[in-house]
């Protein structure tokens, strides 16, 4: 029996394990489903909806997908199947029209013989077998239709609710607690929205949505909610979505009240920048610098997203925004995720700013001792106008005397907090993040939707599209061939593998074990090296500079050359066990090649038949260059956790809403949202508070907070 409930005056609060018919045992297996109280079974979202209001003749059910007869049993008891001598247990039903059988492989005897008695009306549903012209059900869902005590629970003619299970948890348990719940705490749902509000957005009221969810009317269109697309979903996605946005609202409301620095634009410095430059601005460079320079030019903090796929010019981009502010005798910082990217960054400025005549820094954890020391003394004094670094850059002990612009330059891998701490090293510096590949929409708008967003949507000119090939183990050679045929033409190759030494289970071709296999065929006659992330910082650097030189005609690599690396006269990327690495990786290491006008190639070596995900992964890779398309697919395979690598603060878990398939009414509830913080700011008018409440409490712990 189960104890009562503790009194709460949150009874959506209660554990699960009290709601009637549930106890402890299966109040373990609803928590591995994630669900722990009476809210928590409200929310969980059925997955989908079998449609029981068409009963067949059973003389005329067709083969197929859930079917559902209704008949009275003939015969029960253990038979054979043909031929084969196996013991089933069989049970005839037969209305008016005709007979079925359904067959049972594993069952208990005596259980079965006890519950099909014959005369007994019953409902059986499940997918229907044409078999030697006969037609038959293999365990199928089984309901008695004249002595069930539970009336209410009797599904012929209703449409039934299917949720996610586990295992030990079936169909028919999870609608009855679900049910008991409703009964017993159903009246402590209470909308959330006000009404006038949510019809504006022809939504109905959250407590009847879910209502109609677990429990949908014989009237209701079972293919809109099959496709989550009903007007109950609607509502409670939106639902989901509106306070988030409204939160990024208030909080980016604020940031835009905070006081920055103006940096008045530099016709000066641009002109002179753009002169060092080897080649001109795509118009879209143009665009988003505009944007970009436009923020710098108003006296509040800058913080702006700058999205764009491999290669398309993010770093002169980057760089141009930070001459503006230097040229207002302010600091900038660029952060990098990985030393060798920080380390590229330095090179690249430091060339493009030598007739420039600016000087700049470089820190990361392994400049130390003597230099460290030189760089915190000219970095406090406001000696270096330019620095570039990893994380190391946030550290307490680095002081600048006048920062005024940050770039970001993330990977998914510099959270929140982080943005945050380097926010208390100046005034309120600009910020300016940009994403190593695309991110798909929905995430732009949540996961960085405080954040203002410039798009760079095309590539430098004469670029093209890179052939991308898929290949298996016993391709090999013909891989090498056309290896040997790209670097007799004077271009240069990646070979990434996964891991750097091997692991105790898998065979994977390790980097230095191939590293030697590639010398052996490819030298003397073009060099092979190889760089991964345990070398120390000098050889690294050596090696990179050496590559850069075309020194190197192979870089053998883990998967450290996966962000940013920039060296155009590569044309050929090879991934070994491609299957192992993500979508947006695999964009990333292939962004390494593609960077000249000259035709290059990503060579996959796979063993692709491991896994369907794998596969998919992979042919969405041989389809398509475009990085946001690609993104979509991989949020949609590996849902937003996954995406963004480590789990941000920031990164909120939804319930029924779904960033792969959302969009549309993301961009609804961000509009609202948005409109409502528009009017009144600081949410201080008595018609919404009850607003304020409940953003409250959605946001709570979950995200950095906004102080309301
Ligand atoms: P990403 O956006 O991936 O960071 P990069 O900034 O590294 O791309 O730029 C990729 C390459 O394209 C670099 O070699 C860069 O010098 C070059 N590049 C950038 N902008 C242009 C342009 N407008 N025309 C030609 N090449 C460009
Ligand atoms: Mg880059």
């Amino acid at each position: 029996m189960n104890k009562l409930p503790p009194k709460s005056d949150t009874p959506l609060a209660t554990p699960v394990q009290f709601v009637k018919g549930v106890g402890p045992a299966l109040a373990k297996k609803l928590a591995k489903l994630n669900i722990f109280t009476v809210e928590d079974l409200f929310y969980l979202i059925p997955a989908r909806y079998i449609d029981r209001r068409k009963i067949d003749s059973i003389a005329e059910v067709p083969a197929g997908k859930e079917r559902t007869v209704v008949g009275f049993i003939a015969s029960a008891g253990v038979a054979f199947l043909s031929g084969k001598g196996k013991q089933v247990f069989e049970v005839v039903v037969h209305d008016k029209s005709g007979k079925i059988s359904a067959k049972w492989f594993h069952f208990n005897l005596t259980f079965m013989r006890r519950q099909f008695q014959v005369g007994q009306k019953v409902l059986l549903a499940g997918d229907v077998m044409a078999f030697r012209g006969g037609k038959q059900f293999f365990h199928p869902e089984v309901e008695f239709l004249d002595k069930g005590p539970d009336q209410k629970m009797e599904s012929a003619g209703k449409i039934l609710a299917v949720y996610p299970l586990t295992e030990g948890l079936y169909p028919k348990t999870m609608r009855k607690i679900i049910r008991n719940a409703w009964d017993s705490f159903g009246t402590f749902l209470r909308p959330s929205l006000p009404l006038s509000f949510l019809e504006k957005y022809g939504l109905a009221d959250p407590w009847e949505s879910i209502a109609l969810l677990h429990f949908p009317a014989s009237d209701i269109d079972v293919d809109l909610l099959n496709s989550r697309r009903s007007q109950a979903h609607r509502t409670l996605i939106f639902d989901e979505f509106f306070f988030l946005e409204l939160g990024l609202a208030l909080k980016k409301s604020k940031m835009v009240r905070e006081l920055g620095v103006a940096f008045p634009f530099s016709s000066g410095m641009e002109q002179k920048f753009c002169a060092t430059l080897p080649f001109e601005l795509t118009a879209s460079q143009k665009k988003v610098l505009a944007e970009i320079k436009g923020d710098m030019e108003k006296p509040y903090p800058m913080n702006r997203l700058l999205q764009g796929d491999v290669g398309s010019g993010k770093t002169v981009v980057a760089l141009s925004a930070c001459l503006q502010a230097i040229a207002n005798g302010y600091q900038a910082v660029i952060m990098a995720p990985t030393e060798i990217l920080a380390e590229q960054h330095f090179h690249t400025f430091s060339t493009l700013l030598k007739p420039l005549g600016i000087p700049c820094g470089f820190l990361t954890s392994s400049v130390k001792g003597k230099d460290r020391e030189k760089f915190f003394k000219l970095c406090g004094e406001g000696e270096l106008p330019l620095v570039v670094g990893t994380h190391a850059l946030i550290q307490d002990d680095v002081t600048f005397r006048k920062l005024g612009l940050v770039v970001i330059d993330e990977q998914h891998r510099f959270g929140v907090l982080q943005r945050q701490a380097l926010h208390k090293k100046g005034v309120t510096p600009d910020v300016l993040v940009m994403t190593a590949t695309p991110i798909p929409r929905t995430l732009a708008l949540t996961a960085y939707g405080d954040l203002d967003i410039s798009v760079i949507d095309e590539l430098p000119k004469g670029r093209k599209p890179i052939a991308t090939r898929l290949y298996g183990e016993k391709q090999r050679e013909k891989v090498y061939d056309g290896m040997r045929m790209e670097l007799k033409k004077g271009h240069q190759i990646f070979v990434v593998y996964p891991l750097i030494e091997e692991s105790e289970k898998l065979d994977l071709k390790n980097a230095t074990e191939m590293s030697e296999e590639l010398k052996q065929i490819f030298e003397p006659e073009f060099t092979v090296s190889l760089l991964h992330g345990r070398l120390p910082v000098p050889q690294k650097e050596a090696v990179m500079n050496d590559f850069r030189a075309n020194k190197i005609n192979i870089l053998t690599a883990t998967s450290v050359v996966e962000v940013g690396v920039d060296c155009p006269n590569a044309t050929v990327m090879v991934v070994e066990h491609a299957e192992r690495f993500g979508l947006s990786q695999l964009h990333q290491l292939r962004g390494r090649v593609g960077r000249s006008t000259h035709q290059s190639y990503c060579i996959l070596l796979a063993d692709y038949r491991q896994s369907e995900e794998a596969k998919q992964r992979l042919s969405i890779m041989v389809e398509s260059c475009d990085g946001f398309r690609i993104a979509e697919e991989d949020l949609a395979i590996r849902g937003p956790g996954e995406f963004l690598g480590t789990r941000q603060a920031g990164q909120p878990d939804f319930k029924v809403a779904n960033l792969a398939r959302d969009l549309d009414i993301l961009s609804l509830a961000r509009t609202a949202a948005f409109a409502l913080i528009e009017q009144d700011p600081d949410l201080t008018r008595p018609e919404h508070q009850a607003f304020k409440k409940i953003l409250r409490s959605r946001w709570k712990g979950k995200l950095e907070l906004v102080q309301i």
